[in-house]
Parts: C-alpha cells; sequence; structure tokens
C-alpha cells in the first residue's frame, strides 16, 4: 500500500474542495457571523501565512485562549497545516496554571479573545516564552491597546486580511509530527500535557463518521458546546470539516437558553456536552416553547449521564441521547453506548440500562479492566481499573515525571474503575479517588448520583466520601433541588432505598443552592468533601 501520511492538511483541503458552499455559522459578541468553507479555507490560510511571517517554525507551539468560534475554527486548521502545534488553553483554569502551561508548553504566541484579554494581561509578566500576542475580536482594525501591556499586540484580522488567501501550507508533514495538545484540568497537582498527532487526530475522526458510532456526515450540522478549548471539542470541528458538515459555534459564554436557541434557530442536528449542560437545557426546555426537532442526537461524555436525563430528553422530547465515554488522554473517544441489534426488541427500561453504560469500545482501540488478580471477569459486576490503547492514545504526559505512572506496558492506566459485561459493554464505577470505601467495600458515588438525580424534584446531585470512625469512609449526597421545589432528608433516602444495598444509602443529605463545578463543567467533588465531613461529624454528636 501506499504511504501517503494522514495529516489535517487533507481534511481543510478537502472541504476547501468538495464542499465550497456549505457553512459555519458562529455566534460572536456582535451577532451571527456566517461563511463558507471557501471562506474559511482562504481566511485560514491567510492567517497561516500570517503566523509564518511573525516567525512560526515547524514544530514551534501557538496558544489559543478563545471561545468557540469561527476564528478559533481557522486556528485550528492553519496551525497544525504549517507544522506547528495547536495548544488549546483551558480559559477557566486558575492563573497558576495558566502560567504553568503556557512556560511548559513554550507557546512563542498566543491568539486572545477580546473579552478574555484580561485574563492573559492579569499574567503576562509570568510568561516566558511568549514573543507576540494576537488579539481575536469581530472589530476589523483592532487597535493596539497602548495600556494592556501584551507587546507586541496584533490584530487578527488585520493579519487576515494582509495575508495571503492562497498560501500554500506545508507539505513535509509526517503524520507522527504533533499537530495539537492540550493539558488536562488538574483537580490536584499541576495540568498534564497530551501530545495529539496528524495521524491520531484524522484516525480519531474516521471513528466519529462510523455509522455505529457519531455516524457524523455532510447532512448533519454540528454543533460542539464542548469547548475548543478541552480536547479539541471531542474532535468535533476537525471531523466536521472534513466531512463537509454545516457547523455552529456557539460563542463566549453559552447559556442553555442560548443553546436552546441556537438549536431551534439553525436546525442543529448534533451537539456534544457534558452532562450538566444537558441537565441545564431540560430545566430551560421545561420553561420555554422550543423546536428541538431538528436534533437527531446529543451526544454526552466527560461525566456519567444520569438515566434520568436521558430518559427525559428521549421520553420527554424524543431527543435520542447518546452515552460516551474519554478522557484528555484518548483524543477522545473510546467507547460509545449504543444497542446491539439484538436489543432492539427489549423493553425501553431495558436499553435504557444498556445506553447509560459508558458503551462499547470504537473500532480501532483495544480496552481491559484489570485488578490484584489480574483481568476481571466480564460478569458486569467485579470491578478493575480501565486500561486503553490505540492510535489515538497518548503514550506519555508531555516532558512529565508522571507519565510512568499513568503509562506502562503500552497501555494507559485510566485510573477510572470500571464493570465490563458478558457483551463487552463497560460501566465506570467510580474514578479510582472518588470511590467511598466503606467498611472494606466499594460504593460508587456515580451510582447514587445517577439514582437522586432521577427523583422529580432534584436538578443535580453529588455523592462524596467523609470520614468515619467506625466505617472508614461513608457517603453523603449534596444536592441542588429544581425551583420551586420541596423534598425532605427522609424522602430522598426512602426513595433510593429499594435501588441500593442497606448500606449504600447516604448518611447525611445536604441540600446546597450549587454543586461546584470544575474547569470543564464537571461536579467539583473536592469542594464538597469538607462540608460533607462536617455533616457527619455534627451528627455524631448529635
Ligand atoms: P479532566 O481530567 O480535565 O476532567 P478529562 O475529559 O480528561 O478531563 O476527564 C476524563 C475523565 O472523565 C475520565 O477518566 C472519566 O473519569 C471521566 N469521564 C469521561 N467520560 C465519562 C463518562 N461518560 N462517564 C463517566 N465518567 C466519564
Amino acid at each position: 500500500m501506499m504511504e501517503t501520511p494522514l495529516t489535517i492538511v487533507q481534511m481543510i483541503e478537502r472541504a476547501e474542495k468538495y464542499y465550497p458552499t456549505k457553512e459555519i455559522i458562529s455566534r460572536t459578541a456582535s451577532g451571527i457571523h456566517r461563511f463558507s468553507y471557501k471562506q474559511l479555507g482562504e481566511r485560514t490560510r491567510s492567517l497561516a501565512s500570517a503566523l509564518t511571517k511573525l516567525g512560526v517554525q515547524k514544530g514551534d507551539r501557538v496558544g489559543t485562549f478563545a471561545w468557540n468560534h469561527h476564528r478559533h475554527l481557522e486556528a485550528y486548521f492553519a496551525i497544525p497545516s504549517i507544522g506547528a502545534v495547536l495548544h488549546t488553553i483551558n480559559i477557566r483554569l486558575a492563573p497558576e496554571h495558566i502560567i504553568y502551561i503556557i512556560n511548559h508548553s513554550e507557546d512563542k504566541i498566543l491568539l486572545i479573545d477580546e473579552d478574555l484579554l484580561p485574563l492573559i494581561e492579569a499574567v503576562k509578566d509570568e510568561l516566558k516564552t511568549v514573543e507576540s500576542f494576537i488579539v481575536m475580536s469581530d472589530q476589523k482594525n483592532h487597535m493596539e491597546n497602548p495600556d494592556s501591556g501584551l507587546f507586541p499586540l496584533y490584530s487578527y484580522e488585520k493579519l487576515v486580511e494582509e495575508g495571503d488567501a492562497s498560501f500554500q501550507f506545508e507539505a513535509d508533514i509526517d503524520e507522527y509530527d504533533p499537530a495539537g495538545m492540550c493539558y488536562t484540568s488538574a483537580t490536584t497537582g499541576k495540568p498534564k500535557g497530551v501530545v495529539y498527532s496528524h495521524r491520531g487526530i484524522v484516525l480519531h475522526s474516521f471513528t466519529q463518521g462510523l455509522a455505529d458510532t457519531a455516524g457524523i456526515c455532510e447532512a448533519d450540522t454540528v454543533m460542539p458546546v464542548v469547548p475548543m478549548f478541552h480536547v479539541n471539542a471531542w474532535g468535533l470541528p476537525f471531523s466536521a470539516t472534513w466531512f463537509g458538515a454545516t457547523q455552529v459555534l456557539p460563542g463566549p459564554g453559552p447559556t442553555p437558553k442560548i443553546i436552546a436557541g441556537l438549536i431551534e434557530n439553525h436546525q442543529v442536528t448534533l451537539s456534544a456536552g457534558v452532562p450538566t449542560i444537558w441537565i441545564g437545557l431540560l430545566n430551560e426546555l421545561e420553561k420555554g416553547n422550543y423546536q428541538m426537532d431538528s436534533l437527531r442526537a446529543i451526544l454526552c461524555g466527560g461525566s456519567s449521564a444520569p438515566k434520568g436525563i436521558i430518559r427525559a430528553f428521549e421520553t420527554t422530547y424524543n431527543i435520542p441521547f447518546i452515552h460516551a465515554y474519554g478522557m484528555t488522554e484518548t483524543t477522545p473517544l473510546v467507547t460509545l453506548a449504543k444497542l446491539k441489534s439484538e436489543h432492539r426488541s427489549l423493553p425501553y427500561e431495558e436499553q435504557l440500562e444498556i445506553r447509560a453504560t459508558q458503551g462499547l469500545v470504537v473500532p480501532g482501540i483495544e480496552v481491559k479492566a484489570i485488578n490484584d488478580q489480574g483481568e476481571v471477569k466480564p460478569d458486569g459486576k467485579e470491578m478493575g481499573e480501565l486500561l486503553i490503547r490505540g492510535p489515538w492514545i497518548a503514550d506519555e504526559y508531555y516532558k512529565d515525571e508522571r507519565s510512568k505512572e499513568a503509562f506502562r506496558d503500552g497501555w494507559l492506566y485510566t485510573g477510572d474503575v470500571v464493570t465490563m459485561d458478558g457483551e463487552g459493554y463497560i460501566r465506570i464505577v467510580d474514578r479510582t479517588k472518588d470511590l467511598i470505601k466503606s467498611g472494606g467495600e466499594w460504593i460508587s458515588s456515580v451510582d447514587l448520583e445517577n439514582a437522586l438525580m432521577a427523583h422529580e424534584g432534584i436538578f443535580e446531585a453529588a455523592v462524596v466520601a467523609a470520614p468515619h470512625p467506625k466505617w472508614q469512609e461513608r457517603p453523603v449526597a449534596c444536592v441542588v433541588l429544581k425551583e420551586g421545589k420541596t423534598v425532605s432528608k427522609e424522602e430522598l433516602i426512602e426513595f433510593l432505598r429499594p435501588q441500593f444495598a442497606k448500606w449504600w444509602l447516604p448518611d447525611d443529605v445536604l441540600f446546597v443552592n450549587e454543586i461546584p463545578k470544575t474547569s470543564v463543567g464537571k461536579f467539583l467533588k473536592a469542594a464538597l468533601r469538607e462540608k460533607a465531613a462536617e455533616a457527619l461529624a455534627a451528627q455524631k454528636q448529635e
């Protein structure tokens, strides 16, 4: 066979050539922006030429600090297509982590959204390698702000205007060359950098196009709500461009109302995000009168999708819901929960059981689960740590000692505890660090949360371990009630009782106004542990 390399260049060139009139619709600070793949191609080439003129060379890291919009999409293709590395920076990280990852990746240039400039200005004196800053703004000739202190500061639009719209992309890219990088949003310790190769990204997109996975195709209108600064918005901008799908990019600070409006107005067929996004959207749909008929599927991952949420989308709104699993280290798609044809005759609730698992491994990737005794039995009960390998799975953290712990014998050790059933469906029991160890047995915080979130009065629920003198740890639930609902602790425990063994039932239920979230919208359990510990300690004294 021929050895033609798989690179990101061919993704953008295909869209330019075969889908020149298809559209990319972006929500920006000044309204809705629309342009075609032909224009995307021209502007991407202009940007690539401008970056080259600014001194970007093969292998250099170029950072982006931006929401989901058309300029960010241009950067997604311009940077790797000159052989440089697209480093997407999570805008919600703590300043010390932003400083750490920019210095650690040695970004040469930063592309920054205008509304996010203050976040970079605040840390500018600590940045050791950045040579120029580029501000992405709707203003055509965004002038240098003499007070910003970012120097030199270029206007993105001016660079694109003055660039060469017929610039030729780098022809000499090896498919194993780095194309992108993203740091994990560390809840403990420093963020860890993951480098994505051209090959990994292209093969990952192949998998996203398969009918048995996300089935992304030309006829789709794809809206990633998952940020472009988090695992390349799960690779969707790459796949959607390659396949010529229409794209909707939701812009700065998308709220449930904005998301609902964009789906309705632009006839989105496939959208993707973490469960908190969909919990928020459900709440919005209950309030407003939206037309969601265009959606053929919602793709949900990043944390466990509660069964109650899946059921609500499907039975109340007739919107199919696909649960998937992955990590920053895995580009990210690893498993996806779709039924096999033999399941189609099962009653809905039994189908839901299967579809609420994290699903089956996608073609191209291998998984296994191990514990002290070796590989776990595929009985849906025995628990072990999930190990993954494949062509879009990282094999190390970027210049990081911690690689040794996570990457061993050719496998990624995920730190996720799973069971596997006889048909291969994987169920995540918990992250190792979130499992509740009570009297030597494990309790899954995820299972309790999902059960609680199926209660009609509950908006969000997180279950954490609190120290216990006799049992070592006991579960405590923290719940946010839906607006206008009242539910008592006793009622919730009674609601859980038939579903769980007695010793799984939470020792306490705390009613809170909000569950703190991580920078990518997952429940931040660390912030609740102290509260839970205090509550149990107080209970003991009563
Ligand atoms: P971060 O580490 O920044 O939170 P990642 O996206 O890399 O971001 O997180 C990956 C982790 O998220 C996985 O190891 C797993 O614990 C969790 N996760 C991802 N998808 C799911 C899912 N569908 N169900 C349960 N947990 C998930």
